[in-house]
């Protein structure tokens, strides 16, 4: 176990370049978003520890690969 685990390596915002951002919702569930242009993942689930990681990586790797939601208000 790693006492400091600072998680996965986020790329760049896939829409604008910007710093992605890590966030927990309500202790249940990761996303990525960004805060920038505020484009982010969907929110990946998990109720264990082990789901826990699982779910840190998987909301890195949709991140990492693009596959985020872009919702601007203009559009
Ligand atoms: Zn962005």
């Amino acid at each position: 176990m790693m006492q400091h685990w600072n998680g996965p390596e986020l790329q760049d915002c896939p829409i604008c370049g910007g710093a992605g951002l890590l966030e927990e919702e309500s202790g249940c569930s990761y996303y990525v978003m960004c805060m920038d242009c505020g484009s982010q993942t969907v929110n990946i689930d998990f109720r264990s520890e082990e789901e826990r990681k699982s779910a840190v990586s998987k909301a890195a790797e949709l991140w990492n690969t693009g596959k985020v939601i872009y919702s601007s208000a203009g559009e």
